[in-house]
């Protein structure tokens, strides 16, 4: 049997916030014992981080203090966000969250007791709290993510392969767990391009950045290098298992034939591959899969060559 829904839809209106008292900016030292002290708590904190994740937990943890809650999902599959605070029960109440026609997410409480009218109603009043922060939060992902992605291929651009390398670097160094890199770069890709054109090229790259992307766990550890080279950070992984990695790689790209209007492309890649060294740097490491990427083409292309 399927627990007990119980479902709405919320749409934010200004005037609807404005009679809830949203944005007067009270100060109140007490922890919030009503629903307005929990109103005023809100307008003040929800809105000092820019984190989805900061303010749901913010609010999930206010709302505790109002009334029994055992936990509070949120999903917004547009910017891919799934969260849960708390331990899951039986009884839930679901929001679909709008504004203006701006879709901003599923909300899902649910507890072990069956709301009261009062306690949704007290819910809704809350969930306007919620608006504008969360509104701030989805669009600020939104920026940060295109800041820090490639926008013709959607792989990591060359900012976030440094964040990601200076944080993959120090994880690997305190737990102690091997790293490696794979650099990838597509063989003879001028001639794709002097053949069939920079339009075929650039529809060549996404092909084969999706097919790198469809053959890893974590999609966000793929970064364009250059012009048709590709970064793949494989966190956790040692020597051996990154070359079977690289292997596969070069497989999926094999099967890529690209239907362009005369004959089809055949795609080969090549690879090196480097696992971190003690005390190695980010730099020397990136130097170590590149030059293995360079003895790959010379030694015929399509191909892996493991650095040294
Ligand atoms: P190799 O096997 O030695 O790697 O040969 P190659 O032809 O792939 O390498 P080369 O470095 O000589 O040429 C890379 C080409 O990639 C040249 C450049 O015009 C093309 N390229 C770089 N970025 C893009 C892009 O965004 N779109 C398209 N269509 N082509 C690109
Ligand atoms: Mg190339
Ligand atoms: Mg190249």
């Amino acid at each position: 049997m399927s627990p007990p829904s119980q479902i709405h839809a919320v749409d934010f209106d200004s005037a609807k916030l404005q009679r809830l008292g949203f944005g007067q900016r009270q100060h109140t030292a007490q922890p919030p014992a009503s629903l307005e002290q929990l109103q005023l708590e809100f307008g003040l904190q929800l809105q000092t981080s820019l984190e989805a994740e900061k303010i749901l937990e913010t609010f999930f943890r206010g709302i505790q203090r109002l009334m029994p809650l055992n936990a509070l999902n949120y999903e917004q599959h547009s910017s891919d966000l799934h969260l849960k605070f708390g331990e899951r029960a039986h009884h839930r109440a679901s929001y679909s969250l709008s504004h203006e026609g701006e879709h901003l997410g599923e909300l899902l409480f649910q507890r072990s007791l069956r709301f009261t009218e009062l306690e949704l109603a007290q819910l809704e009043t809350l969930l306007s709290c919620l608006l504008f922060p969360l509104r701030n939060a989805l669009m600020y992902r939104a920026a940060t993510q295109s800041a820090l992605r490639d926008p013709l291929t959607g792989t990591g651009n060359r900012v976030a392969m440094d964040q990601t390398l200076f944080r993959e670097t120090e994880l690997a160094r305190r737990h102690k767990y091997p790293l490696s890199l794979l650099m990838l770069d597509i063989d003879h890709f001028k001639q794709v391009n002097d053949t069939h054109g920079h339009t075929t090229g650039d529809e060549v790259l996404k092909a084969v950045a999706d097919s790198i992307k469809s053959q890893l766990r974590n999609v966000d550890m793929v970064f364009r290098y250059g012009g048709e080279e590709f970064l793949i950070v494989l966190s956790n992984t040692s020597r051996e298992a990154a070359a079977m990695v690289g292997e596969r790689l070069r497989h999926a790209a094999l099967r890529l034939m690209h239907p362009a209007p005369v004959h089809p492309i055949e795609l080969t890649v090549s690879l090196g591959c480097a696992t971190l060294l003690p005390a190695e740097s980010a730099q020397s490491l990136i130097r170590r899969a590149d030059n293995a990427l360079y003895v790959a083409k010379r030694e015929g292309r399509n191909r892996l060559a493991m650095a040294g």
